[in-house]
């Protein structure tokens, strides 16, 4: 765990880096030349789930309907920017928790941008057959959803069983999910403290008998501020744990499934949708504490809703925080993402960057070519087997960087409920 254990501390401290944003409120961002991708974030959620570190409120509905008003306008304010939309990735909290105003804001994106490929969350509790018929009609190719796992201590233990139903009904639900939209995903997470080598192997089982169009197995990933609770409810996390069960997922897995990215894996014979930051290198994020990246900065919107709704209101956009990037930091970014997806073209690269990725990033390639985790073929960089978990590890850290920074920025809006 040497070199895992290095990577992680070098990701900490850039990612602490990535997230000390200027002073000020931001100016919003100018319209790329081309189409880019849009993330929207639903941050509503029946239950607040305890291991989860993401931008989440309880459902109420006069308010989520406020917000949905608010989206509205915000995309529109994007538009009349001059930005245009390729991709739309719906996040949340549980983007279907309020279907009739997400199939709303859906039409509106498909009359102004009608882009390629539209992505959304859900929970199992929403997937039904009239509910993703709906969805495939307003253009939804691909369905996420958060079944996390199969094992019934589990699920109980993180407070989902009586939500979201028992190992045979999410078992039940998925399976029949399929064939709505081009691609079903379910998210899985492992390395609970709790979660046994026979409870992954059972989570691997029923996968495989349900065969969903794609798997995402996330490790457990957790904030600083989460931490404490999830140790006093379920215990220390390992990382040993979670090296062995990643190599135990992957051999599972291919047998039917392809490696996509570090952690998804897809159907052999399906054309995926994959997730945004890996296809795209600029985005916009719409909502309550959405990110956006483009012009080669980093944006926040703000975490506070009455402020963020209250500031579209008045026709100005809700952005929080602002952190431009040198060309080194952009292109370290574009190396964490693109080996996300298991392998970089440099000819791209070197387009965007002026320089090959040797000469931006020469210590950063050579720690992990001796390291074994990458190899040179034919103008690529490739990820090799081991180099995977090491990007697993990378992305981790990462997005903890990211919920560290959500759980700061919360705090400061006065959302402390947990
Ligand atoms: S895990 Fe999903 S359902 Fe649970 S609180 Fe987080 S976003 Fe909501």
């Amino acid at each position: 765990m040497v070199v895992e254990n290095i990577i992680a501390r070098m990701v900490r401290n850039t990612s602490s880096r990535y997230f000390a944003f200027e002073d000020g409120r931001p100016q919003p961002p100018c319209a790329p030349a081309e189409p880019i991708h849009l993330y929207i974030h639903i941050p509503f959620c029946a239950e607040l789930c305890p291991y989860c570190s993401f931008h989440r409120v309880l459902y109420r509905e006069e308010k989520a309907r406020e917000y949905f008003r608010a989206l509205r306008r915000e995309i529109e304010m994007y538009r009349d920017r001059g930005f245009s939309f390729s991709g739309v990735y719906v996040g949340g909290g549980t983007p279907t928790i309020l279907l009739d105003e997400l199939l709303d804001l859906l039409a509106r994106i498909q009359h102004d941008f009608s882009p390629a490929d539209i992505s959304v969350e859900t929970n199992p509790d929403r997937l039904d057959a009239r509910t993703l018929n709906l969805l495939a009609d307003a253009g939804v190719k691909r369905v996420s959803v958060g079944i996390q796992t199969f094992s019934d201590p589990l699920l109980k233990s993180i407070g989902r069983y009586d939500k979201y139903g028992s190992s045979e009904m999410l078992k039940e639900r998925l399976a029949k999910a399929k064939g709505f939209v081009q691609t079903l995903n379910a998210d899985m997470i492992y390395n609970f403290p709790t979660q046994s080598r026979t409870m992954l192997e059972q989570d691997l089982e029923v996968l495989k008998e349900a065969s969903p169009d794609q798997i995402t197995f996330y490790p457990l990933m957790i904030s600083d501020a989460t931490r404490k609770k999830m140790t006093d409810l379920m215990g220390r996390m390992s990382y040993r744990k979670e090296r062995h069960f990643y190599s135990l997922i992957t051999s599972h897995l291919a047998e039917d499934y392809r490696s996509s990215s570090a952690w998804c894996f897809s159907k052999k014979d399906t054309s995926m949708v994959d997730e945004y930051v890996v296809v795209s290198q600029e985005y916009v994020g719409a909502g309550s504490g959405a990110f956006g990246l483009v012009g080669g900065g980093i944006y926040a919107n703000t975490f506070s809703l009455p402020s963020y709704c209250e500031r579209i209101f008045r026709g100005e956009f809700p952005l929080s925080a602002r952190r431009l990037f040198s060309v080194r930091e952009l292109s370290r970014y574009a190396l964490l993402m693109g080996l996300f997806g298991l392998s970089l073209d440099t000819a791209p690269f070197r387009k965007r960057f002026g320089s090959p990725p040797w000469w931006l990033l020469g210590p950063e390639l050579l720690f992990f070519l001796l390291a074994g985790g990458i190899r040179l073929d034919q103008g690529r960089i490739r990820l090799t087997p081991r180099g995977r978990y090491y990007w697993v590890v990378m992305m981790r850290e990462f997005f903890t960087g990211v919920d560290n920074f959500r759980d700061l920025s919360r705090e400061a809006a006065g959302i402390t409920a947990r």
